[in-house]
């Protein structure tokens, strides 16, 4: 825990999850007319309280207003307008053929709620990382009991006292608190449970998970590199590297962790994402805010012996919790700073003798969450895509697929596993049961044993 880590409220964990199977159980939550207005009224909730949203984000992470709304509260709704609009077809039960074996008979399949979910929640986009896998719950009609991060006091506060009221409260449940009420509401036996946060916590919900055979969707980090090939457009990559680094500073899942530049373009590209950077700051100075003390200390550590040139930035001031937007010119290798997850503001950058060796680079470490290629050539991009492992891949831009419902999003590996958004998100929540209806007549006796050589070869033909 941190300086800023306190539980907002109490709530029993035991207690919460049992009143949310007895609502289950009553069947309620199956209705498309429930699911419709569990979203209706998110959406509401987001259109109404953008104020007060606004104010908790900035509280947590000293954002913007027009970031909170860019970054939490716009993509959640989309992603609850986008879901409403399709439930129905999504709900629809699919007809399927049979093998003669299996003939005469009916089959279709159809999409079941799991039951009582759990929600995990991070700090950095903490109400849009809690709200869009809860939105994919109740469009599966789940009830579920949605945990806040603790290192975003003020958004986990305003989730537990606006949720209840925009949504069904018998349905849905806040649960503030950090790792002892998350592995409380885990020793329940949930019926699944959705997790958003770094691999090694992910690797202690799936321990806990385990004994109760609960299935998990891990939605985790690492390390997502940008390869800048030789032939890209070094002005467009330099200005969009910038921004999104920049975004939420660096505190984002999907930011560019480190690039990888061709040895003809990176000093072009280093210096361009350097005079960007300044560009997009406005004329500010200084450290960029970060969530808390913890991690600015943290990042103040990647700095420490990386063996690099540091071309801009470097200072980082843990009392007021900011750290200077940072570039590094060539750092080691094997230095904390080109291993561990950066997730914030500090952008190292590589040179490489030409893509074939930023592949191997990449592959020379976990599968990353994302893959980012810039190049002018489409042969580049789907060597790139086919041979770096990644949750995503992006050519010639940064992070937009998270905002396509159409995408399921997900990592792979050590970057996460199963996937969300859109149709994938309901999918995922939902388990797809499968119905066989077969006639009591015809009943024919060959099937029955025993067989002679006959009944066999009728059989061996057949199945
Ligand atoms: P975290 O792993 O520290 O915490 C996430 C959640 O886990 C919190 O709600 C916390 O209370 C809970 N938790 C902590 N310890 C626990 C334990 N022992 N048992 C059960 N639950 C526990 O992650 P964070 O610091 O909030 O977020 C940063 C990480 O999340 C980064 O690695 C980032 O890449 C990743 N992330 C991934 C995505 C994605 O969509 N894939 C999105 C955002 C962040």
């Amino acid at each position: 825990m941190t300086d800023t880590a306190v539980p907002t409220r109490r709530a029993d964990p035991v207690a919460e999850v049992d009143r949310l199977r007895s609502t289950f159980a009553t069947g309620r939550t199956r209705a498309r007319g429930w699911r419709i207005r569990q979203l209706r009224g998110l959406e509401r909730m987001l259109a109404e309280r953008e104020d007060e949203f606004a104010a908790a984000l900035a509280s947590d992470l000293g954002r913007p207003s027009v970031d909170a709304w860019l970054a939490d509260l716009a993509p959640t709704a989309a992603e609850s307008h986008y879901a409403r609009r399709h439930l129905r077809r999504w709900m629809r039960r699919r007809r399927t053929g049979l093998p003669l074996s299996v003939l005469p008979g009916r089959a279709h399949y159809e999409y079941e709620p799991l039951g009582v979910v759990l929600v995990i929640g991070p700090w950095n986009y903490p109400a849009y990382l809690t709200l869009a896998p809860l939105v994919a719950a109740l469009a599966a009609g789940n009830c579920a009991v949605v945990k806040p991060s603790e290192y975003a006091p003020a958004t986990a506060e305003l989730l537990g006292t606006l949720l209840p009221r925009y949504l069904d409260p018998d349905a849905v449940a806040v649960v503030p608190g950090g790792p002892d009420e998350t592995q409380a509401l885990l020793a329940q036996g949930l019926d699944h449970v959705f997790f958003t946060g770094s691999p090694e916590v992910g690797a202690k919900v799936m321990e806990a998970a385990a004994p109760h055979l609960t299935p998990v969707t891990l939605e985790l980090g690492g390390k997502s590199p940008v390869i800048v090939a030789a032939d890209a457009d070094v002005e467009v990559a330099a200005r969009r590297i910038a921004w999104t680094k920049l975004m939420n500073s660096g505190q984002t899942c999907i930011a560019p962790d480190y690039v990888l530049a061709d040895a003809a373009v990176a000093d072009d590209l280093t210096e361009r994402i350097v005079a960007e950077t300044t560009r997009f700051r406005g004329g500010r100075t200084g450290g960029l805010r970060v969530v808390d003390a913890r991690q600015a200390t943290r990042l103040s550590g990647l700095l420490d012996g990386h063996g690099g040139t540091v071309v801009t930035g470097g200072t980082v001031d843990p009392d007021a919790r900011t750290v200077e937007p940072t570039v590094v010119r060539d750092p080691d290798v094997g230095s904390r700073l080109m291993t561990e997850e950066i997730f914030g503001p500090i952008l190292p950058v590589l040179t490489v003798d030409g893509v074939h060796a930023a592949v191997a680079h990449v592959n020379s470490g976990p599968k990353p969450l994302a893959a980012y290629v810039f190049t002018a050539s489409s042969t580049t991009a789907r060597r790139v895509t086919r041979d770096v492992p990644a949750g995503a891949t992006v050519v010639n831009h940064l992070m937009f697929h998270v905002l396509a419902p159409q995408l399921p999003f997900g990592g792979v590996g050590r970057s996460g596993t199963g996937a969300y958004h859109g149709r994938f998100g309901f999918e995922t929540f939902s388990h797809r049961r499968s119905v066989l209806r077969k006639p009591t007549r015809p009943d024919p006796g060959f099937v029955y044993p025993p067989y002679d050589g006959r009944t066999e070869r009728l059989l061996r033909r057949i199945f």
